[in-house]
């Protein structure tokens, strides 16, 4: 099955509008991805159709819709092939991150240490930070080469006998580096710790197995995976997932309540306090059935060869600084212009219709390691075009003159 972009894009109706009187070029979906028909169709629909509160009814709105709740739960753990016992529902990548840190934060004690990396997301700083705070953990920080890898030496020197936790990004959002995380995974369990996985960005642009990377718990949000906001997903093995205490205490995460007693549902249930984010989760599982129906290893093709197509035509280009250059990266451009502030060549771009980020990409370790206060950056998704990757240069160029 060859990878139709056209096909592909007429599936996303805001890719008809115009900015600016330009066709909009949307190169930012690294931050957020735009949504295709069908999960626009699928909360509609059951909205219109089949909505009522989830697990608390016994009217026939209540069991449709908690049906499809729990199928979408299912969708996400064959996705990651996991179990759906595995799989808890929050409203982001960084609750996931925020509830684990917690949980784990309450057997660790002063000089304990979490191993994190200089290329995190802040999602997955400030949890392991606060328990810093809180509990005099002792934060380890992986360093990060020159051309955007993590330094895997330095990383094995890290873990000891002190290392409870090791928290590490799979795709960089800023780099584009995709890390080896079976072997982190692999060193990090020799050396006794549990491993988290960021990934955001990496689910978005390969497969992930839980199971064959070993992750003891593996997070991301359902709005960089083509499907709404308000919705993340905390995988965790179900023996890690039984050891950790409530994150937060309500309805629905309860055995029982007495006046002087609580028990705790098991997982996933007991981490998903009060009215859980039903419509988004039935859509987060009709981004996954459409991004499955689609060839995946074409599409990330697809996404590269942009990628390496912009990478070129900017090798001329000496007024330009690429930050991350990893082997095999995915295709996120992170880059500085001579002589202007990221901010106002992202404002330039807007006016040629093309959507970048700019600023530090929640990710203010990374950008002290890179010497630079932020970036631009341009990230390629499935539905880009090869004519609008040339469209985005050449606008680059003409954003160029204004600060030459
Ligand atoms: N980690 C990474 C690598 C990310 O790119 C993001 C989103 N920018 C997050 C974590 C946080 O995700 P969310 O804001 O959806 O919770």
């Amino acid at each position: 099955m060859a990878f139709d972009v056209e096909a592909v894009r007429a599936e996303f109706p805001i890719l008809q509008r115009q900015v600016h009187g330009k066709p909009l070029i949307y190169l930012d979906s690294a931050a957020s991805a735009q949504k295709p028909r069908a999960v626009i169709a699928a909360m509609t629909h059951a909205m219109e159709h089949s909505y009522a509160n989830v697990h608390r009814g016994l009217h026939t709105l209540a069991n449709e819709t908690t049906d499809a709740y729990e199928a979408a739960r299912k969708t996400v753990a064959a996705f990651i092939n996991a179990d759906p016992t595995e799989i808890v529902f929050t409203k982001g990548a960084t609750e996931a991150v925020n509830l684990v840190a917690h949980g784990i934060g309450a057997s660790l004690q002063a000089g304990d240490e979490v191993v994190i990396s200089q290329m995190e997301h802040h999602a997955n700083i400030v949890p392991w930070h606060f328990l810093r705070e809180q509990k005099g953990v002792v934060l380890k920080w992986v360093p990060v080469t020159d051309d955007g890898r993590l330094d895997l030496e330095a990383y094995q020197r890290l873990l000891g006998p002190k290392t409870r936790m090791v928290a590490l990004s799979h795709m960089s959002n800023v780099l584009g580096t995709i890390n080896d995380a079976k072997a982190l995974a692999r060193m990090a369990h020799d050396a006794g710790a549990l491993v988290l996985f960021d990934g955001c960005q990496a689910i978005v642009h390969k497969p992930v197995d839980v199971k064959d990377l070993d992750a003891d718990f593996y997070v991301f949000s359902g709005h960089k995976l083509y499907g709404p906001t308000g919705i993340g997903i905390l995988y965790g093995k179900a023996d890690r997932l039984a050891a950790l205490p409530p994150y937060q205490g309500g309805g629905e995460m309860i055995g029982s309540v007495s006046e002087d007693e609580i028990t705790y549902a098991d997982p996933p249930h007991r981490f998903e306090a009060g009215t859980p984010p039903i419509l988004e989760a039935i859509g987060l599982g009709a981004a996954i059935d459409w991004i499955t129906s689609l060839d995946r290893q074409a599409a990330a093709e697809h996404e590269h060869a942009l990628y390496a197509h912009v990478r070129e035509r900017l090798k001329g280009f000496n007024w330009l600084r690429v930050i991350g250059d990893a082997p095999g990266k995915g295709a996120i451009l992170s880059f500085t212009m001579e002589g202007a502030h990221a901010h106002d060549v992202a404002q330039i771009l807007d006016r040629y219709g093309v959507a970048v980020r700019a600023g530090t990409h929640c990710a203010e370790p990374l950008m002290r390691r890179f010497g630079v206060t932020s970036s631009a950056r341009a990230s390629f998704a499935l539905y880009n075009t090869i004519e609008e990757a040339d469209a985005f240069v050449d606008a680059l160029t003409k954003t160029q003159a204004f600060f030459a």
